[in-house]
């Protein structure tokens, strides 16, 4: 259980958040109002600094920096759009490159100012990233060398001294090339992860043995599948298909003779599909064909040129020829009933196909 502080806290940082935003965008709106708190609650302390300091001009200014901060957080849940953080986002990095700007063109309180903008470069990188991060940095590198080295001060209304000027250039380029590098690193190592769980869904929603979609990954094509026909009006249809007798078939050949059996059946189902067609191994010897925007005379059809492919196309295996047939129970993927619903009505029908004698489409 949290605290009151600690739950404050979290209000402060998820402000803006909602269901509808992914992890990563999630991630982003958190960081930005993590920004912009500590840039207010910076600017607004040091605005009271410089107001008790007499720093009247400098006061204002970061008084004003601070309200643009604080409205950067604040809008993030005044606006209901997914991107409202980037606004946000936006607002943070102009506001803090300006009133940077600002500290190196006045030199703030007793000439500190440019030690502040070491604060741009973690900042601009990690809404920009690389490419983005980068130009805006080397504009505001281009800038505030500009100012610091232009003869006579002309572009300052305080003057540093030569070592000062360069020690603070060279340190911040020193800090920006880190920071590149770290940002570098970062996206490398998110793409890499990004990689490796795209490979393990695919592992998941894949059959090893047959490298068609399993049961897992069939269900996604099937809800797929069951809302754009939902949405059109036009019907899908399901084919449940099982081996006749491959018990048999395992015990004649031996379990690798039936696992080659599987992989070049599936093979030959593959061929005698269309491209739209998915299909999926639903088990054992069981596979799932998804036929999607096909009225169930044309299913019928397809279903039974598949079941003479594979009842004319022996499998050869170690010079001996596997012959196969299959049954199948078809049902039309209706949008008014569910989806489970229909894998029902399937396995009904393959069941009567099997009682009726077995290699037929029922
Ligand atoms: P029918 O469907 O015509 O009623 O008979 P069947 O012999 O095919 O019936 P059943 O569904 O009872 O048997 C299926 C067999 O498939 C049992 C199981 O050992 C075998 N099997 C399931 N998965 C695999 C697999 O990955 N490799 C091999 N070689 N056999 C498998
Ligand atoms: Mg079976
Ligand atoms: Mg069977």
């Amino acid at each position: 259980m949290l605290n009151w502080p600690q739950k404050a806290a979290v209000a402060l940082l998820e402000y803006g958040v909602h269901d509808s935003h992914n992890a990563t965008n999630r991630q982003r709106i958190v960081v930005a109002n993590f920004f912009s708190i500590i840039g207010y609650s910076i600017t607004f302390l040091m605005s009271i600094s410089a107001f008790v300091n007499n720093n009247h001009a400098l006061g204002i200014s970061l008084f004003i920096a601070g309200c643009i901060f604080a409205f950067a957080h604040f809008l993030n849940g005044f606006v209901k759009h997914e991107n409202s953080y980037k606004w946000s986002a936006n607002i943070v990095q102009t506001c803090l490159i300006v009133l940077m700007l600002y500290l190196v063109y006045s030199g703030g309180k007793s000439n500190t100012g440019p030690l502040w903008i070491y604060i741009v470069p973690p900042v601009v990188f990690f809404f920009g990233g690389l490419k983005l991060g980068g130009t805006y940095l080397f504009l505001f590198l281009t800038v505030v060398g500009m100012m610091l080295f232009y003869p006579a001060d002309s572009f300052l209304a305080t003057s540093y001294t030569f070592d000062f000027a360069s020690r603070i250039l060279f340190s911040f380029l020193t800090v920006s090339l880190l920071f590149g590098f770290y940002e570098y690193s970062r996206q490398l190592a998110i793409r890499h992860t990004q990689q490796l769980s795209d490979k393990f869904e695919k592992q998941a929603m894949t059959d090893p043995l047959t490298k068609a979609p399993n049961r897992r990954g069939m269900k996604e094509h099937l809800l797929h599948e069951y809302a754009r026909s939902k949405r059109s009006g036009r019907n899908a249809c399901i084919l449940l298909c099982d081996i006749d007798y491959f018990k048999e078939i395992n015990d004649k050949f031996g379990h690798d003779g039936g696992d080659h059996a599987l992989v070049e059946l599936t093979k030959l189902l593959k061929m005698n599909l269309r491209e739209q067609d998915k299909l999926a191994r639903w088990g054992g010897e069981e596979f799932l064909i998804l036929l999607p925007e096909t009225a169930q005379k044309q299913a019928y059809a397809l279903a039974e040129r598949l079941r003479a492919a594979i009842d004319n196309s022996p499998v050869s295996y170690n010079t001996k020829q596997i012959h196969m047939s299959m049954s199948v129970g078809l049902a039309i993927l209706d949008p008014e009933q569910s989806v489970d619903n229909a894998i029902n009505e399937a396995d009904k029908k393959l069941y009567k196909a099997k009682e009726a004698g077995r290699n037929k489409v029922l």
